[in-house]
């Protein structure tokens, strides 16, 4: 599975640092959602690969984000 987040539209809310904070951090700079540094595709923070112990959670915060600014593929 792969995540994608529209950091842009992200309102740093932080549900899905809640819900999955293994995966899921907020920007020290802009606030916004970003990927955990150890799941970023490329170095990307706004793309990752999401290990099978993970999926449920990252799934979970998709789900619960406000703006659906999370893309699951
Ligand atoms: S749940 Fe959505 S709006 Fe909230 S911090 Fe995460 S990506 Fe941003």
């Amino acid at each position: 599975m792969i995540v994608k987040i529209t950091r842009d539209e992200c309102v740093s809310c932080g549900t899905c640092t809640d819900v999955c904070p293994e995966f899921f951090e907020l920007g020290e700079e802009d606030t916004r959602s970003q990927v955990a540094e150890q799941y970023r595709n490329d170095g990307k923070r706004d793309e990752g690969t999401v290990p099978p112990e993970l999926e449920a959670c990252v799934t979970e915060a998709a789900d619960l984000c406000p703006v659906q600014v999370i893309l699951l593929t």
